[in-house]
């Protein structure tokens, strides 16, 4: 049965307020977007929603304690919570290079976690 929900896109800064028509996951309608990219959106966020993950991770024996991380690619939101739980497992030395991979194929998604900046050693 089909229904209808309202879906903030993200995808840039308008913020458009979709109404989206959908049977559960399957986007039958999407009113009120103010470019294709609404449609693509709400497919995305009611089928497979994902976000870009920014977090930390704990860097032995540099300039500062944590280095700053974030997911290559927008990560399955279902998962974010089990990503935050094994980013705190993980554990690099210094030095650490900015794009550095410091969490590969994270939770078998195919998805790298890559450091946002240098990390020097003390
Ligand atoms: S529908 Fe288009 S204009 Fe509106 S927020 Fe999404 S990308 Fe931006």
């Amino acid at each position: 049965m089909a229904e209808i929900s309202e879906i903030i896109c993200v995808t840039c800064p308008q913020g458009c307020l979709l109404r989206v028509k959908h049977a559960g996951s399957e986007v039958i309608e999407v009113h009120n977007s103010g470019c294709k990219r609404g449609q693509e959106y709400a497919i995305s966020e009611l089928g497979d929603p994902r976000r870009m993950v920014a977090s930390t991770v704990r860097v032995n024996g540099g300039l500062h304690p944590l280095v700053p991380v974030y997911t290559r690619s927008a990560f399955p939101k279902p998962l974010i919570p089990r990503l935050a739980q094994a980013l705190r497992q993980v554990e690099v030395s210094a030095p650490v290079k900015i794009d550095q991979v410091l969490l590969a194929d994270a939770l078998g998604t195919g998805i790298d976690v890559v450091a946002s900046r240098d990390m020097p050693a003390r």
